[in-house]
């Protein structure tokens, strides 16, 4: 699963212009994924810059 840190967040815009299924919503300083359309590509959290995208499989964080 991802989890984005929204305390974190600086609201950038990258991780949404990255995804390639359109899963994750921005809204002014307002952010989440949307879990349905979301396949774990791991796209965003190696497009976040500040690195507040988190990726979690089978209990490993990897940033
Ligand atoms: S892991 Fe992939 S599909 Fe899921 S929100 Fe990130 S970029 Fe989109
Ligand atoms: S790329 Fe990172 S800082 Fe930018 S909107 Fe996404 S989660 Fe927030």
């Amino acid at each position: 699963m991802i989890d984005i840190l929204p305390d974190k967040c600086d609201f950038c815009g990258c991780c949404v212009g990255i995804c390639p299924e359109d899963a994750i919503e921005l809204k002014e300083a307002e952010i989440f994924i949307i879990d349905s359309r979301c396949t774990n590509c791991s796209k965003c959290v190696w497009s976040c810059p500040i690195e507040v995208i988190k990726f979690n499989k089978e209990g490993v964080l990897y940033k």
